[in-house]
């Protein structure tokens, strides 16, 4: 689920953990499923994103938006006093 989360919403994804643009997005065609896997690389991790062509042609303007942001979801909580 939190593959999916939305890293359209600007010219690159901008990293959650670096606070920058990610370093590298890569994108692929698959013809099967017929959706483009974009693929963000940032501080040696990567994040997918999958966009069908059916969105591609309902949404325009498309823009990346924020990569890596399920990174800075609370842990569990630890065990804090009242
Ligand atoms: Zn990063």
């Amino acid at each position: 689920m939190s593959a999916l989360l939305p890293i359209f919403g600007g010219d690159m994804p901008w990293c959650a953990i670096c606070q920058k643009p990610v370093e590298k997005v890569s994108a692929a065609w698959d013809p099967l499923k017929l959706w483009t896997v974009y693929t963000a690389h940032c501080h040696g991790q990567v994040e997918r994103c999958e966009l069908t062509d059916q969105q591609a042609a309902l949404c325009e303007g498309l823009r990346f938006g924020v990569a890596f942001a399920r990174e800075l979801l609370p842990a569990p909580a630890p065990e804090l006093g009242p």
